[in-house]
């Protein structure tokens, strides 16, 4: 596996490159990992930097902006204020819920091709979870009290607006090593996820909703593979529920479709376009922006990210590849070779948080990516966040100095 070593080329590069675009993910990347997603923070040079790059960054994650779980909260908390953000505009722009939830840098929220029947499903869902929640904590620990099962209950089920989840990290801490008991966890509240899709069916909502396992193998027929716990790697750690077409990668172009519009002042796919009516595969993907958007308005596009993966499947020598975000840095990278621009992939290491992941230190690439993945690495930021948001503060510092002197 070879990493660009030459980071002050392609720091050139994108400093002195007309238009630029960060796609960036957020945990894991600029917010440590956390078993308890509620104790995220996020550090306030971060917020500024990104807010230097203007028209320039966009975040694109799987987690929310709005609710009591959102990333906004967050930004109030690292700010020490709910005014400051609303009034200088230092929310972070971009998509959560994974391509659902765009927001500019006011907070102001969009949810582009959602339907009043989804959200109302979505809204009832941790409630459904909560009863299947218990009798399977009932199953796996019999002793355990009602008191300390409302304790687990409430650090598990994620009721967020658009992709509700449960979280296995509570539980994992109570079975330690017990591998079969983590691979217990992972799967019976698979199962019991599975079991949610099938109610949304029965309601009316077919072919609705899907479910995102956090990290996974790839997907097979349409389906995320979960990751199961090894002694090495505690494997998958949560489920969403998800809006079928909400996919970073569509996120992408949803990005690239606000990002031309601000530039040029029009859509380039039109005003309706939303992940919903996103084509699906990354060749249609591609063949719709060659359709639509011409070279002289493509930016150089830097996609950031932590949750990649890649296993070797013994038996058959060939590796299983996944991680979510895997498909909109494949995106960026085959934009970059379509339209002859050096498009940038950054990969943070995020395993020095609370959450175990594989070791970029320890092991090398292992477990992240290997010498036949399409995918391939130009940054690498082996020492996590905080590594990251230091050079990613320098390079808005200086873009902002560059942008500012040709104005
Ligand atoms: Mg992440």
């Amino acid at each position: 596996m070879k990493i660009k070593k030459d980071l002050i080329d392609i720091e050139e590069l994108i400093l002195n490159h007309k238009n630029i675009l960060f796609v960036q993910d957020i945990d894991g990347v600029c917010i440590p990992l956390v078993k308890d997603p509620m104790q995220r923070e996020l550090e306030k040079r971060f917020i500024y930097s990104a807010k230097k790059l203007n028209k320039e960054f966009f975040v694109l994650t799987c987690g929310e902006h709005e609710g009591k779980r959102g990333v906004n909260r967050i930004i109030e908390r690292s700010l020490k204020s709910r005014l400051i953000p609303k009034e200088k505009g230092l929310y972070l722009r971009g998509l959560g819920a994974c391509g659902v939830e765009y927001q500019n840098n006011f907070g102001e929220v969009k949810f582009d091709g959602i339907t009043e029947e989804e959200l109302n499903f979505l809204s009832k869902v941790p409630k459904i979870m909560e009863p299947k929640f218990k009798k399977i904590v009932n199953d796996l620990f019999p002793e355990m009290d009602n008191d300390e099962i409302q304790k687990h209950i409430k650090k598990s089920i994620c009721d967020t607006k658009f992709s509700p989840t449960i979280n296995f990290n509570s539980l994992f801490e109570l079975v330690g090593g017990d591998l079969l008991k983590r691979k217990r966890i992972q799967i019976k509240f698979q199962n019991m996820m599975n079991e949610i899709i099938s109610e949304a069916n029965s309601s009316g909502l077919n072919n609705t909703f899907f479910l995102h396992i956090s990290p996974n193998l790839g997907t097979k027929d349409g389906i995320e593979i979960i990751k199961k716990a090894t002694i090495n790697d505690i494997g998958s750690t949560d489920i969403q529920l998800i809006l079928k077409g909400a996919l970073k990668d569509s996120g992408v172009l949803y990005l690239l479709n606000q990002f031309i519009g601000d530039l040029t002042g029009e859509k380039p796919f039109g005003s309706d376009f939303n992940i919903r009516n996103s084509p699906i595969s990354l060749k249609d993907k591609i063949s719709f922006c060659r359709k639509f958007i011409e070279p002289k308005d493509m930016p150089l596009i830097i996609g950031v990210g932590d949750t990649i993966t890649s296993n070797k499947i013994n038996k058959n020598n060939y590796y299983s590849r996944g991680g979510s975000d895997r498909s909109f840095l494949e995106l960026i990278q085959a934009l970059g070779v379509e339209y002859g621009i050096k498009n940038n992939i950054i990969f943070v290491d995020s395993s020095s948080g609370e959450v175990n992941r594989p070791s970029t230190q320890k092991n090398g690439f292992l477990g992240i990516t290997d010498e036949e993945d399409f995918l391939k690495f130009d940054i690498v930021f082996h020492n996590g966040p905080k590594e990251y948001i230091n050079w990613f503060s320098k390079i808005a510092d200086k873009r902002f100095e560059i942008k500012n002197k040709y104005k």
